[in-house]
């Protein structure tokens, strides 16, 4: 059994991998940058190293330095947390030459399913549904041709994107060539390779992913599913468990086909399948993650099992602990992601020091944080925050519970995207649970701050009047807060639009 972990990693992540060490009586070692002197998880575990300078890859990506000081503590495990080395063969490779179990899967399996070609080849070999598209070395004849076949729009993926970069939707033929060269060379400067390929663009579809569990016994099992179609430039921000979406039937069937696609890549570890579902609910493979996902918990709170605990049992070869049939959802969990970031412009990353949090409390809620009062965010890394994750036994009260807890929820001294995340609850899309991976853009409006809404409102409310008042029309929007027609008058005055 391990009995030292040494968490490769910064922020919630390394906070939420620690306590499960702790309730598990496993010792742990952090590992931090200069800029993260001062943050809770180093302060947290039993012993911290300092790995270097603040650029990720001087610290957090550097692994010789990682390494080291898993030796110099004597830790027997690395876990990577999620982002920075979580899906790197070569340290996965390194990890095992020096005796120190990675925990996670096998470097094969992160290679193939780290790069987007192979993963398709891997799952078309095994019968597993992909989104219909084609892999592309140049830009010549055949690009043209195979994506007359494919049909536009298709969209263009780097092979070795990640993070929701690297993507460029092309609508027509005409502009194909252009957007190919663009695409190449955004991803030979982001990813070092400008391998790209072609899928097609699927219409308004949902991001719904199987959770899985796989030990080194041969067990497979999912943990049902997680909606995460509220994206904000292919990034997810919200997410809740289960899909309010999908039928019974077609997230049976979305289970069964992740334990096979993980079966066929002799898959070990927790990993998470992604799918995009159509509006006929037909589903397709989009990738496989094979590492912790920042959305876990609304799983973990569902099905009452703790991912990160079943994660160190099967790296340190037990069985895992649960069967198929002993996992039954229960109730209703989403999850927000709060960042520092302004979502009014162009949600920009935002930095500085926090003078003050108060966190949520009460039933329900549970925050996987690292920030505390006057807590500086460093520029150098990712802009979230926590996690703000909330249960209740159904869809609705968890969304009251959200409202509530979002309410609650203040943080002083740097923007952050908490007021966004409130307009989200309350559009109409997300409180019926219909809505897709374009819900933000399709709800620009209704997720402007509140003056800005005011000002649509309002011009709005005159458009109408007018409209009523000079061709004795019935208004336009007649029912916009049930407003009597006299209110409209008044208001329209007050603006200085009315005189009479
Ligand atoms: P990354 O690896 O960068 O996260 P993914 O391939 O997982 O990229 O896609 C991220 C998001 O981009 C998806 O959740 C979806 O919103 C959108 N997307 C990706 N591929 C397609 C597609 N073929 N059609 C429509 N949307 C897509």
């Amino acid at each position: 059994m391990i009995r030292k972990v040494l968490v490769a990693n910064r922020g919630e992540i390394a906070m939420r991998v620690m306590r499960s060490c702790k309730e598990m009586g496993i010792a742990t070692v952090a590992v931090y940058s200069n800029a993260d002197r001062a943050s809770l998880h180093v302060g947290y575990a039993d012993e911290a190293v300092c790995i270097g300078d603040p650029a990720p890859a001087d610290s957090y990506l550097n692994q010789s330095k990682i390494i080291g000081a898993a030796k110099e503590t004597n830790a027997d495990a690395i876990h990577p947390g999620y982002g920075f080395l979580s899906e790197n063969a070569e340290f996965a490779d390194m990890c095992s030459k020096n005796g120190i179990t990675f925990i996670g899967p096998d470097s094969h399996s992160i290679r193939v399913m780290g790069d987007k070609i192979s993963a398709r080849e891997a799952m078309i070999a095994a019968g597993v549904p992909v989104v219909p598209g084609m892999t592309v070395s140049d830009g010549g004849e055949g690009l043209i041709e195979g994506c007359r076949a494919i049909g536009f729009p298709v969209i263009l993926k780097a092979t070795a994107g990640g993070g929701g970069k690297g993507m460029r939707l092309v609508e027509d033929e005409a502009s194909l060539l252009e957007a190919f060269e663009e695409a190449r060379s955004e991803a030979r400067s982001s990813f070092g390779n400008d391998e790209v390929y072609v899928e097609k663009y699927i219409e308004s579809p949902h991001h719904i992913e199987i959770q899985l569990l796989a030990d080194k016994h041969g067990k497979v099992i999912h943990l049902l599913d997680r909606e995460c179609s509220v994206q904000r430039r292919h990034q997810k921000i919200v997410e809740e468990c289960p899909s309010p979406f999908i039928s019974e039937e077609v997230r049976a069937a979305m289970g069964d086909i992740a334990v096979k696609a993980a079966k066929a890549v002799g898959y070990v570890g927790a990993g998470t399948v992604e799918f995009l579902v159509d509006a006929g609910m037909n589903f397709y493979f989009l990738e496989m993650n094979t590492r912790l996902q920042v959305e876990h918990p609304v799983t973990e709170e569902v099905m009452g099992v703790d991912l990160v605990k079943e994660q160190i049992k099967i790296a340190s070869g037990l069985p895992m602990s649960y069967r198929q049939e002993e996992i039954k959802p229960r109730g209703h969990a989403i999850e927000c992601r709060i960042c520092a970031e302004d979502p009014d412009n162009n949600f920009i990353p935002t930095c500085g020091i926090i003078h003050s949090v108060r966190n949520p409390q009460g039933i329900g809620v549970r925050i996987d944080s690292f920030i505390y009062d006057g807590y500086e965010v460093p520029i150098y890394y990712d802009s979230m925050l926590s996690k703000l994750v909330v249960w209740a036994t159904t869809r609705q009260y968890a969304l009251e519970r959200m409202r509530r807890v979002l309410y609650e929820y203040k943080i002083t001294g740097i923007k952050t995207n908490i007021d966004y995340l409130r307009r989200i609850m309350d559009v109409r899309e997300f409180v019926r649970g219909r809505y897709t991976t374009h819900f933000i853009q399709d709800n620009t409006e209704a997720l402007m701050p509140a003056e800005n809404a005011r000002d649509t409102e309002d011009v709005a409310l005159i458009a109408a009047y007018i409209d009523y008042i000079v061709n004795k029309n019935s208004p336009a929007i007649p029912d916009v807060d049930n407003r009597p027609i006299s209110r409209w008058r008044m208001f329209a005055k007050q603006k200085g639009v009315l005189r009479i």
